[in-house]
Parts: structure tokens; sequence; C-alpha cells
């Protein structure tokens, strides 16, 4: 009977399930060597004329033939050393090489053998083993087992490879280096649950920290790093180093909004008085507002005297640039529609959408001047709810221009 053992490509549904859990992708291959070489057991007979290649002697009696072409007696090849590779009896005068623990094999086969890249041992006929294209490695079943796994790739970790370890979980250097973290956790997001994206500063936050970092006060970023800057205020990073902290600052970008209106054909107030505050001063409100509005990071006070009105713009320093613009010229538009009111009636009085009326007027400023767009994208996402529905109410009715929305007294 000739029975005939092939490397067998086996499916690897086992090995797949728990490489899933830590890669998500199933990147090996599961092999087995086959158990004995190509071995044709010849049974009893004797034929003629046919020599044992270890003893040299003519056989007789049971004997064992191999399809790459030798022939045994049964009870030499019981006897002989097997090299370990590819389990066939080493026959004096081939060449031999030793491997790592003392065992002699045939030279041949350590030439052509692929070897465990975890414990550098060759891959012995009747072993298990994994195959990975991707990485152009074998592994011993028994080795991949027992090696912890990269949680960003599933690659088994071999000893001496550089790693981060962050919890319980281990990472390949290399692969961690490269991977798009958790600003919280430091955790890799791939592998990891959902994860919320900062489209400015590009960063990420797995969505499970998302309650452990804070949301700046300005921008309105979810980022861990930054400034506790009083009476509850959080300044990200980027909006304390890079805010406007005094009125001299502002006075550029005040420009740049005066420059807006004037194309719209609105007069700019020329009673603006421009108050920079340190944070936390918005709270408190002893100011004698008439009309009072504000955001705690930007207000206006509208005051009568004097047949006149008096606008006090007072901002919260820390304000990024951009924000600073999306705001600023929010508050300037309160003062123009409180002037073209109160030129028309002599009195300072709420009208339906006013909010509205300013943050389309902002919009329209930060479209024009080409602002980042998580300011554009922040009209119609504002988390004050009267804000955002009145804003998509004057979007959903677009006004001639921005002149006549800002003068109109009803609109
Ligand atoms: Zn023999
Ligand atoms: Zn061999
Ligand atoms: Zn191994
Ligand atoms: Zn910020
Ligand atoms: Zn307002």
């Amino acid at each position: 009977m000739r029975r005939y053992f092939f490397n067998q490509q086996v499916e690897c549904s086992i090995i797949s399930r728990s490489a899933k859990t830590v890669s998500g992708i199933c990147f090996f291959l599961l092999l087995f060597t086959g158990l004995l070489p190509n071995t044709v057991f010849a049974g009893d007979k004797q034929p003629a004329g046919i020599f044992c290649d270890i003893c040299g002697q003519q056989i007789s009696g049971r004997y064992i033939q191999t399809s790459d072409g030798h022939t045994y007696h049964q009870t030499c090849y019981d006897k002989a050393e097997k090299c370990p590779i590819c389990l066939m009896p080493i026959i004096s005068g081939q060449k031999t090489a030793t491997l790592s623990d003392g065992r002699v094999c045939h030279l041949s086969c350590l030439d052509n053998a692929d070897f465990c890249s975890l414990c550098g041992e060759p891959i012995c006929r009747g072993q298990v083993y994994l195959k990975s294209e991707k990485y152009g490695e074998t592994w011993h079943e028994s080795c991949f087992n027992a090696a912890p796994k990269c949680g960003i790739t599933g690659r088994p970790i071999a000893p001496g490879v550089a790693t981060v370890k962050i919890g319980k979980e281990i990472f390949i250097k290399a692969a961690y280096d490269k991977s798009r973290k958790c600003l919280v956790s430091g955790l890799p997001v791939v592998n990891h649950g959902r994860y919320i994206v900062n489209a400015r500063t590009g960063t990420f936050v797995l969505e499970k920290f998302k309650d452990k970092v804070h949301k700046c006060y300005s921008c309105g970023d979810s980022l861990p790093d930054g400034y506790d800057v009083g009476h509850g205020l959080f300044l990200c990073r980027y909006c304390y180093e890079n805010g406007i902290k005094d009125s001299l600052a502002a006075q550029p970008y005040l420009n740049v909004i005066k420059t807006f209106f004037k194309e719209q054909g609105v007069t700019f107030p020329e009673n603006v008085k421009i108050v920079i505050l340190p944070p936390g001063q918005l709270i408190d409100d002893n100011l004698p507002a008439l009309k009072g509005h504000c955001r705690n990071l930007l207000r206006t006070n509208t005051i009568t005297g004097g047949g006149t009105l008096t606008h006090t713009i007072e901002l919260l320093w820390g304000l990024n640039p951009d924000v600073f613009l999306r705001v600023a010229t929010h508050e300037f538009s309160h003062a123009v529609i409180a002037e073209a009111r109160f030129a028309a009636s002599g009195k300072i009085y709420d009208v339906p959408y006013e909010e509205g009326r300013c943050e389309y007027t902002a919009y329209t400023f930060a479209r024009s001047r080409g602002l980042p767009a998580y300011i554009i994208d922040g009209f119609s996402k504002n988390q004050v709810e009267n804000y955002r529905k009145e804003f998509l109410h004057v979007l959903a009715h677009p006004p001639e221009n921005i002149k006549t929305l800002l003068t109109a007294i009803d609109f």
C-alpha cells in the first residue's frame, strides 16, 4: 500500500479566530508538514537486487522503500539516527549539521528549512506551523500560541523586539509609533473601539475616554491638555497660547471685520468700546446693561445716554484668532442691529432671530475670509440651542444682503 504525505494547507479556522480578536485580520496560513516522509512500506517480500542504504547488505525480510529512492532493512531503519527535520535516517557519507540543541540533521535539510521567527529553530516534518505572507515569517504553532501578540497587528512578538506596554497590552514599538493614538490613554485607536477625530488638530480620543477630556472654552475642541483658567473654564493649549490677550492685539482683527462690514454697505458703529478681560470676568455681570448678550466668551453691552448708544464689547482673552473673528463679527452685528433699531424707534428691544441674524452675518464673514472648516461647520452644530435654531432659520430664509439683514427692524 502506498501512502503519500504531502504538505497540507489547512484552513486557519482556529488561528483566525484568535488572530481576529487582536488584529481583525487573518493573515496567517496554518500549515502541516506531514507526519512522515514519502515512505512506501513495501512489506515482507524480497525483491531481488535491492540493497539497504544503511548497512549496504542485500535486503531480506521486512524492508522500507521511500519515494526518493532509498531502501532500508526495517531494523536498520528503526535503529538509525533520524534527521529531526526530514525524519529520515542519516546515512554515512551524507553531509550533516548540528542544531543548537545538539541534534544532528542533514545539511541539505537545514539549508532548505524554514525557520521559526520566534525560537529560531527549523520547521520540522510533523510540525504544525503558521506562515505569514505579509511579514515573510514562519512560526511553530506552539511558539505562536505561547508568544505575546502585538495589540495593533496581531503579530507574535519575538524576544528582543522593542515594545510599548500600556496597561495589560503590549505593542510592537514600530507599529505603535506609526499608529494613531488616543490622546487620553495613549492606546492605538485601531482595535480599541470607536474614537473621535478632532478635525482641526488631527488628534484622536477613544470614545470610552471622551469624558476625561476637557472641552476648550474657546474653540470647543475636546482636548486633554490645556489650562484650567478658573471659574470652571478650560482653554486648550492652542487657544491659551495663541489667544488674544489684550485690546491692542485685537485691533488688526477688528480691522478685518470693519472692512467686511464696509464691503457689505453696513455702517460700523463708532461708539464701540472693546474691553479685554481675563478669564472668568464675564461670569459676573454687574454692568448696568440694557442689552446684555453673553456667551461667556464675548459680550455686547449696549447702554443709552444723551440720545446715543454706547456698545461695550467685552472679550474674554484666550480666544484663538479664528474664534475671535467669528464671535466678534457676531457681537458687532448686535451693535449694528441695536443702532438701526434705536434710530427707528428710540428704543432697545429684542426681536426674534436676532441671534440667527448675528450668526448668519458671522457665517458669511467666515466663508468670505476663508476661516477653517471647523468654524464654518460650527454654526449649524452650535451647542447653544437657540443659536443653532435661529441660525438655521435665517439660513433657510436668506436675506437679500447683510445690510438688509442687520438693519431690518423685524426679520
Ligand atoms: Zn540494513
Ligand atoms: Zn533530513
Ligand atoms: Zn518556534
Ligand atoms: Zn481651543
Ligand atoms: Zn449674540
